[in-house]
């Protein structure tokens, strides 16, 4: 199991004027092994898009390391990180804010095929680009043609070709699904994991619920306004969920088969996120937790591993 790329307590403030920190990811730390899907999971707002684009180098970083094949991210050369960008991807939650209308689904997908100079000649970027549109499910025939004259389906997989048009190793999928009616959330995450083992990928998979990244990731870290809670293999989740915060999350998913009676009693969590300017002191998640005590208002629960590869941050079991 090789490490592929190692988030080491990482933060990301953002400085807004008067004083005031907005600490959007206030040290997170988790490693993603090659070829695996780690979910990363949380409310909007909780962090995770901001730790996707600080991993890909898109925002410095306030404190942390983020490691590539043990290489720091943001202490990369310009060629390293000219590599680091063809080597990690990024895909979307809306395809048609992120494709270009007045473009051919040929140019944007030859794009970074042409940025990268990969290939030399019109054909060989045209062949190219046919070879990913069937990747995806597409075909030649949709080469010529504009994002607006396709389904939110079909933006998405234009999204994923030009994704994957400079062979990447690593895809952080910002809620690729999201958008996407019911019935084609499943297509796509189908064809998610077609590509994934086709190609050797790895996936860091965001996500605001738990409902569908149950079935494509192989560990979960479940965040909370800038801190991770919990990090454990979906399983794992699903059968013991120990953070409180996890466990209103997995009894909000609706139960698909009538047929199964055990049904998780359902966790409302009173009050709203609070602020990420003013974050609670203690446990962050203290605001809203069912099971809070003193403590939490007074300690910042520790980061401890409660059973083998099964990380909490809380105070029922520090
Ligand atoms: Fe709830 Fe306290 Fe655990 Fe935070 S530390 S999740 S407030 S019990
Ligand atoms: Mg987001």
């Amino acid at each position: 199991e090789k490490v592929l790329l190692s988030v080491q307590d990482l933060k990301r403030h953002f400085e807004i004027g008067q004083g005031e920190t907005l600490k959007a990811v206030d040290g997170v730390s988790f490693d993603i092994v090659k070829g695996e899907t780690f979910g990363l999971v949380g409310e909007s707002g909780c962090g995770k898009s901001t730790a996707g684009r600080t991993i890909l180098g898109l925002y410095n970083k306030t404190d942390g390391n983020v490691l590539f094949e043990e290489k720091n991210v943001h202490k990369m050369s310009d060629r390293e990180r000219r590599e680091y960008l063809k080597k990690v991807q990024m895909i979307f939650q809306d395809p048609y804010a992120s494709l270009n209308p007045r473009s051919t689904v040929l140019e944007i997908i030859a794009e970074p095929i042409e940025v990268h100079k990969l290939y030399k000649s019109k054909e060989e970027v045209k062949s190219r680009v046919y070879e990913l549109l069937e990747d995806v499910g597409l075909n030649r025939d949709h080469a010529n043609r504009y994002p607006h004259e396709f389904s939110g389906g079909q933006r998405q997989r234009i999204g994923i070709a030009r994704a994957l048009a400079l062979d990447p190793e690593f895809i952080i999928a910002d809620e690729p699904i999201s958008a996407l009616d019911v019935s084609v959330q499943a297509q796509v995450v189908k064809l998610l994991q077609r590509l994934q083992k086709e190609k050797g990928l790895t996936y860091l998979f965001i996500a605001h619920d738990l409902s569908m990244v149950k079935y494509i990731s192989d560990r979960i870290g479940v965040m909370y306004l800038g801190h991770m809670v919990e990090l454990t293999t979906s399983n794992q989740l699903y059968d013991n969920p120990l953070h409180p915060y996890t466990q209103a999350l997995l009894s909000a998913i609706p139960i698909p088969d009538p047929d199964i009676e055990e049904s998780r009693e359902r966790i409302l969590l009173e009050g709203e996120l609070p602020s990420p300017i003013k974050p609670p002191s203690g446990c962050v998640f203290r605001t809203r937790c069912p099971q809070a005590m003193s403590i939490c208002a007074e300690k910042k629960p520790v980061w401890k591993e409660q059973e083998a590869g099964h990380f909490v941050a809380c105070h029922l079991f520090n």
